[in-house]
């Protein structure tokens, strides 16, 4: 079905064939508690990869910046206990060795699409990597960056639109999904789609994410989390587990109608 395209493979989840890969977990890693019951909730509803954050780019230093290694340990025990791969971001190219021995998927976050040591490090390991869109980086930069791993000999690269910046200020950011269909005509790399940061909104999610498929994105990544107002970060664009759920049964009915499909398991559509 989607002959031609190259393919992404973080252990046994392929991107960029016709699965819909949902990637879900917290925002940040907080407590073995929280991520482990986020982590099962997801894998029960269909998730295929966990995402949490241990290193977390916050605009404010006065703000919870990650658990940090202790993070990252939480994040493999989620794994063990889940069987679910695991991305978690690495904004300092000092720091690839210690969380690629935790993590199977490297995250570039938006404010370091532009990182070029970070880049340029990254390039020269072999780990799979999810670049995110700079909130104020064009397409072709955004291309321009994969080219530095790809210098490097990295060529396992998932490009992810997480929003933009733009006049607009009711959403976190607009979510630039024409750049989807963009990005996979001038790239055969897959394409996923991040609508939590490109909204801002837990309620907006499940329909960014529904669009976000039926453009033809390869994934979603998703933040979830048991008690968003509790969460110490990004609490107001998380779903709850039960949300998560839903979410993942509607974006299943959408890759049907479109000919591909998600893990939800079956019988559940
Ligand atoms: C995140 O994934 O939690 C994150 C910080 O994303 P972004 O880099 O897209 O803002
Ligand atoms: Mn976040």
């Amino acid at each position: 079905m989607q002959t031609g395209r190259s393919t992404v493979r973080v252990r046994d989840v392929e991107f960029g064939g016709d699965e819909v890969v949902l990637i879900a977990g917290p925002c940040s890693v907080e407590s073995e508690t929280q991520l482990l019951t986020v982590a099962r909730a997801v894998r029960d509803a269909g998730a295929r990869m966990l995402r949490g954050g241990a290193f977390k780019p916050r605009t404010s230093p006065d703000s919870f910046r990650g658990l940090g290694e202790e993070g990252l340990k939480l994040l493999a025990l989620a794994r063990a206990e889940t069987g679910l791969p695991v991305v978690t971001e690495v904004m300092d190219p000092r720091l690839i060795p210690l969380v690629s021995q935790y993590a199977d998927m490297l995250q570039v976050g938006s404010r370091n699409m532009q990182n070029f040591p970070l880049l340029e490090e990254l390039g020269r390991s072999r780990v799979p990597v999810l670049l995110k869109r700079g909130m104020g980086s064009t397409i072709d930069e955004l291309l321009s960056a994969a080219e530095y791993l790809f210098r490097g000999g990295n060529d396992q690269v998932v490009f992810c639109e997480r929003g933009i910046r733009t006049f607009e200020p009711s959403t976190r950011s607009t979510l630039d999904l024409n750049a989807v269909p963009m990005l996979r005509r001038r790239s055969l790399l897959p394409v996923i789609v991040d609508p939590s940061h490109g909204t801002g909104h837990a309620w907006m999610v499940p329909s960014l994410a529904s669009a976000a498929v039926a453009v033809r994105a390869d994934g979603l990544i998703i933040e979830v989390h048991a008690n968003p107002a509790l969460a110490l970060s990004d609490g107001a664009q998380s779903v709850t587990p039960a949300e998560f759920d839903a979410l993942a049964r509607e974006v299943a009915a959408v890759a049907t109608a479109i000919g591909r499909h998600t893990a939800v398991p079956c019988g559940a559509r």
